[in-house]
This record gives structure tokens, sequence and C-alpha cells, in this order.
């Protein structure tokens, strides 16, 4: 390595701050017109941009709520999911996708992934079909689209209720149709580094069932249709207006940052093509890149060769759910474990992505990776 590029900056695994730069001058009057109106919570900002959101998905009703697993959570309800209910659901992900079934009482089947996306394997999900099975999670990881028209037709042939988790894949679209507004529910979330992100935590359901609408717009507000009468035992999961806010001013944004995201995955596509990588397809549809996740046997040794080249990388899911120690006593670990689940857990590596990267940047990462494969062989 030469001495300029061990005195230039880390590259991050992600910058939100150029996301900041390019609305700044759209959110701070507006920000004022909020305080002064001190919309705080839900309000009028969140009305708009539930309209908004929802327009832009193409679903009739939008529900914000304050994070991606309270999205999961009343999903789970307003599906009839009750204690003892089972749900399939892929074995590698984000355990936000399962904690709306754990408070619940509900038990998740996991199912092995696809090696190619990552994404639930609908032949094992058959395979894991038992007694008390009653809906199916299917998550579009990454940022790439689950097959949603398989799942569609699996979900419907064995009377399952669908929740998309769709938290890392907002503005994907699977046959032209946005995901998230394929099953019953979807369910997104604006954690600040997902794709479309707040200024602090958030979250959204969507569907075009009325009675589930009006149910989940109950349930986030303490079970109340009407102030301080409450039908159902409800949540304080309100978004924030401040957070409303920002995100209406970043949905706006959020196709150009995708298309930047989608140029910096061919540029990986095309310069790590000649390494022993294994890059990610795009299979189902078209991936938005929330991640760019590549696998190799040689993973932890490349992350910490990576470290000192001042590239930062994550992991994303070292630990497959199966395995999580919260979950000891409640769901059985398959005996063999599952192959490709387990690979992607232990080979998986999270490339920096962000929309803004620069050239430069993305350049210190290729070369890095390069130099590593060339002293390992
Ligand atoms: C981020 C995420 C969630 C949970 O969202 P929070 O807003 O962090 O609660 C759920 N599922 C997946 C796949 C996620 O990436």
């Amino acid at each position: 390595m030469n001495v300029i590029s061990t005195i230039e900056r880390p590259v991050p695994f992600v910058d939100l701050s150029l996301q900041w730069d390019q609305i700044r001058g759209d959110v701070m009057p507006d920000l004022q017109g909020l305080f002064e109106a001190s919309a705080y919570c839900l309000g009028p900002w969140a009305s708009a941009f539930e309209k908004q959101v929802a327009d832009y998905l193409g679903v009739k009703h939008a529900i914000a709520v304050s994070s991606g697993s309270a999205a999961l959570h009343v999903a789970t309800i307003a599906a009839g999911i009750k204690r003892g209910d089972k749900v399939l659901v892929p074995a590698h992900t984000f355990i936000g996708t399962i904690w709306g079934l754990l408070y619940e009482g509900a038990i998740p089947v996991f199912c092995e992934v696809e090696d190619t996306t990552g994404n639930i394997d609908l032949a094992d999900a058959e395979r894991r079909l038992e007694k008390g099975v009653k809906a199916i999670i299917p998550v579009h990881l990454y940022g790439q689209p689950a097959d949603m028209t398989k799942v569609m037709a699996f979900a419907n042939r064995h009377g399952l209720a669908v929740i998309e988790d769709a938290a890392q894949a907002i503005g994907a679209c699977f046959q032209n149709k946005r995901i998230g507004s394929f099953g019953t529910m979807g369910c997104f979330s604006f954690y600040p580094g997902k794709n479309l992100g707040g200024a602090g935590e958030g979250g959204l359901v969507v569907t075009d069932d009325d009675e589930k609408a009006k149910l989940l717009r109950s349930l986030r507000e303490h079970g109340q249709t009407e102030r301080y009468v409450h039908d159902r035992i409800g949540y304080n999961y309100r978004m924030d207006g401040i957070q409303a806010l920002v995100l209406g001013h970043k949905l706006k944004r959020l196709d150009g940052w995708t298309d930047q995201r989608r140029a910096i995955a061919a540029r990986y596509r095309g310069e790590l093509a000649d390494t022993p990588l294994r890059l990610p397809d795009m299979v189902h549809g078209d991936h938005v890149y929330h991640l760019y996740v590549i696998r190799t046997e040689k993973r932890d040794s490349l992350r910490s060769f990576l470290e000192s080249c001042g590239v930062q990388t994550g992991l994303h899911y070292p630990l497959p759910l199966y395995r999580q120690p919260c979950l000891a006593g409640i769901t059985t670990p398959p005996a063999e474990g599952f192959r490709i689940t387990e690979d992607w857990a232990s080979h998986g590596l999270s490339l920096p992505m962000f929309a803004g990267m620069t050239l430069a940047q993305q350049d210190r990462v290729i070369e890095a990776i390069h130099s590593f494969f060339k002293v390992e062989k």
C-alpha cells in the first residue's frame, strides 16, 4: 500500500452525510413549520408522507409506524396470527423479521435460502409445511425481490397469509410492480442506514385491505379507533412528525439514489469478476442493492485485510436465526443446519455501498481486494 492511501480517510461502509447535503435546503425551512405547528407525533406531515409513499408503492393504504420491527409486529397481529401458530420464514435474515411473531407467541419455522439470492427457498418451505402454519414472511434480502409469483402461488395453494419483509428493498420492483404491494401486507423500515432512512427510527405497513388498514391504525395508536376508547390492546407505535418530514423529502430522491447504487454494483461486478469472490447476481426482478454482499471462504482474513487498508465492511448476518441464543427452547434448530444459510453466514461480506460513493472510494475497495488475492495466491 502506498503512503498516500494510508493517510487518506477510511472508506466508510456507509456515509449518510451525503444525503443530508442534498436535502438540507428543503428540510430546514419545512422543519421550522413543523415546530411552529408542534406536529410531533403523526400529524399532517405523517399523513402527507403516508399518501406520498402509498402512491409511490402503488398501494391503497400506508400506515406510518415507529420502526420496521413495529411494522412487522402489527402486521403479525392484523394477519390473525395467534399464540402457537407457525410462520414460515427464511433462516438467513435480520432478527427483526421475527420479533413480531415472538411477541405474539407464534413460532417461526425456518426455511433454507437460495444460493443465488439468499431469499427464502420455496421448495424447502414446501417441505416444512406442517399443521398450524398460517403465514409466510418472504424477506427481500439485501434489496433483491423474492420471487413473488412463486411466493403468492405457494401461499394461495396452502391458504397462507403473506407478510412481506421489505425493510431492505424499498423501490425494488418484481415484474414492474413495487415489492411490498404483493402480499396481504408489506412492511418497511426507515432506520437511517436503510435505502430510505429517517433522522431516527421509522417504519411502515402497507395494504390494499380496508379492514386491515383500520386495524393497523388502531394498533399503532393505543388500540383506539376513537380517542380514549381502547377497543383492543394496542401499542404506541406512532411515527414522529420529524421522521415523516425528512422521509417525504428523501422519497423524492430515492429512485435517483437507487440508480447510483446500481451503478456502483455494476462496477463492482465488472472490476471484481477476475477475483475468486462469488458476486451477487440480480436474479428476481431489480435489485436495489441495500447491501452488496460477496462470498468467499477467506471472508475473515479478507475482512481484516480490508480494515487494515482503511476499507470498512459489514457482516449480514453472521449467526443464522436458528442458532440465536434467544430462540433456545422456542424453535428446534435443523438437525444438520442449513448448508446454504451457513454459507451466507460464514462466507458473506458486505462491501461499502451507498448513494454518493465516489469512484475514488470504490477504486480503493477494488484495489485492496485485488491486492489481497495477490497476497494470498
Ligand atoms: C432493518 C430490518 C428490520 C427491522 O427494522 P427496524 O426499523 O430496525 O426495526 C426487519 N427486517 C429486516 C430484513 C431488516 O433489514
